[in-house]
């Protein structure tokens, strides 16, 4: 395992990066899980600037400054809505992950955390959800020797269990 790869558990609007990754809906102006959680870290501002942003399609993202949260950057990915497995989710999720890390290499990202997408509200199922996160962050870091840290942070047992195991940290 690539050891820029990180696991935590706990909450993702606490960390000191460069960027976190919401998990956000198509409108980016805010809701429940995670994207409440950051919105009311970053303060008003975000929606504010959020407003202007023009949404995002499912697998999109865009970013934003962290305003008063510790991260420098927010950004902002929307996971696919699982509906079955027949609807494109799991590229979806891929292009999520993968637009994330594109658009951290154009801002000189270097510190990158993210949130389980679409494994809460939106229902992905959590080890299927977790092995597309992981092998899309690992093929995405064998070309970019410039990303320096890439911390999956998981916030329920569930898949903090899931990410140890796959990432192979069993004893930690
Ligand atoms: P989605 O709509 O993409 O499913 P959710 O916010 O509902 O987004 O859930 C995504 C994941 O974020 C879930 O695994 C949930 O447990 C987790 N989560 C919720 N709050 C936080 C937080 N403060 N920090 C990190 N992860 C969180």
């Amino acid at each position: 395992m690539d050891s820029r790869i990180k696991l935590i558990k706990g909450d993702i609007t606490r960390l000191a990066v460069d960027a976190i990754v919401n998990a956000a809906n198509p409108s980016l102006l805010g809701g429940g899980g995670v994207d409440g959680a950051i919105h009311r870290a970053a303060g008003p501002e975000l929606k504010e600037y959020c407003k202007k942003c023009g949404g995002a399609r499912h697998g999109e993202a865009k970013i934003s400054p962290g305003f008063n949260l510790p991260a420098k950057y927010v950004i902002h990915a929307v996971g696919p809505i699982w509906r079955g497995g027949n609807h494109g989710e799991e590229e979806t999720l891929r292009n999520a992950y993968l637009n994330s890390l594109k658009l951290a290499v154009k801002h000189g990202i270097k510190t990158i955390a993210f949130p389980n997408i679409s494994t809460g509200v939106y229902g992905f199922p959590k080890e299927a959800a977790a092995d597309i996160a992981i092998r899309t962050v690992k093929e995405f870091l064998q070309s970019h020797p410039e990303i320096e840290e890439v911390i999956f942070v998981t916030f329920d047992d569930e898949n903090y269990r899931i990410y140890a195991e796959k990432l192979d940290l069993k004893d930690e």
